[in-house]
């Protein structure tokens, strides 16, 4: 259940509502706009009961039930596009991001090439891991808080906003002191305890759809970050498992739109997991682009045959550089569609 507060409410009113939630068994959770608090109800208790009582308070506008089993992350909730702030970078909002970078840090070298090459291609954040979940417990495991550090140099040296993966809730402190976007692995959507703890590590969490996850999973996963007071999630879609196995996973690229129709946050789109290949990053970029997605990762190596992990899905520095230059029409149209949109919105 939504509570939409009148314009102006005072912080009394607010309260009495509040406590009136309360008394009913629910936990409220507010978000406060500039004219406007809604308050979102979760839990368990009588619906209807709560739901008559509020509705007869004179502060309050609008009572709405959502009926989604996600409530802070859907539609209904907010209707405005979440637009996320990292290091001066804003995704969700009027510029189309790209984020690139090796799949792991591996020395001083490497990453400073790497960060030079994709900032000077006009990447505006830097991925790389430092902590790398690896299907095998033999292979390359990344560089850990030696990594990090490596980031934060890149980041001195080019500008560019770091994102990287944090793998367990014991490592969110540390990973939060280097990284302006905490990175979610696909194999980590569902660990539980992780979630909660991004709920309140003070920084922006990229969430990876999980390999076999659907839709509503994923955003049941985004609910958990935000239900535990965090509400700056951003959604990526790196493809699935399924029969096919020409491609390393199926980019599922409706997804994206569906995630548009069903959810604030903003979606991003991973071509190099989605595919596994990298003669197809580019095309499926251009259909991230083209589908309405709010930006891309994507993996680049400054050298893709000597990368300890997925070399087979790495733009070396010249494609990244050619990609973005063949995107810009696309993201002129992206451009043009986004103002179309804010002009409808407005209306
Ligand atoms: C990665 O970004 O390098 C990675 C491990 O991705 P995913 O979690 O999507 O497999
Ligand atoms: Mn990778």
């Amino acid at each position: 259940m939504i509570i939409s507060m009148k314009r102006h409410a005072t912080r009394e009113e607010i309260d009495e509502v509040r406590a009136r939630v309360e008394h009913f068994g629910y936990k409220v959770h507010s978000i406060e706009g500039e004219e406007r608090v809604v308050i979102g109800v979760v839990g368990v208790g009588d619906v209807a009961a709560c739901l008559e009582s509020i509705e007869a308070m004179p502060q309050v506008e609008k009572v709405v039930r959502i009926s989604a089993p996600y409530k802070f992350v859907s539609k209904e909730f907010r209707k405005q596009k979440t637009r996320i702030r990292a290091n001066g970078i804003e995704i969700g909002g009027d510029e189309f991001v790209v984020m690139a970078g090796p799949c792991s840090v591996e020395s001083e070298k490497q990453i400073m090439q790497a960060a030079e090459g994709v900032a000077k291609a006009g990447a505006k954040m830097l991925r790389g891991g430092a902590f790398k979940p690896r299907t095998s417990p033999y292979d390359f495991q990344g560089m850990e808080e030696e990594g990090l550090k490596l980031l934060r140099k890149a980041k001195d040296v080019t500008g560019l906003a770091v994102i990287t993966e944090v793998m367990t809730d014991r490592d969110v402190d540390l990973v939060a002191k280097y990284a302006d976007v905490m990175q979610v692995g696909a194999r980590n959507m569902q660990n539980f305890m992780l979630l909660k703890a991004l709920g309140k590590c003070g920084r922006p969490v990229l969430l990876k759809r999980g390999l076999s996850s659907t839709v509503k999973e994923l955003l049941m996963s985004a609910e958990y970050i935000t239900a535990h007071g965090n509400p700056d999630v951003i959604l990526c879609e790196r493809g699935i498992r399924t029969f096919e196995t020409a491609t390393r996973n199926t980019c599922d690229i409706s997804a994206i739109p569906v995630l548009h129709e069903l959810t604030h946050l903003p979606v991003i789109l991973d071509p190099s997991h989605a595919t596994g290949k990298r003669s197809l990053v580019p095309a499926v970029s251009r259909a991230g682009v083209a589908i309405g997605a709010d930006g891309l990762i994507v993996e680049v190596h400054p050298a893709p045959e000597k990368a300890i992990s997925d070399g087979a899905q790495s733009l070396d520095l010249a494609q990244f550089e050619k990609m973005m230059r063949d995107l810009q029409p696309y993201v002129a149209l992206w451009n043009e569609s986004r103002k179309t949109q804010a002009l409808a919105a407005a209306h």
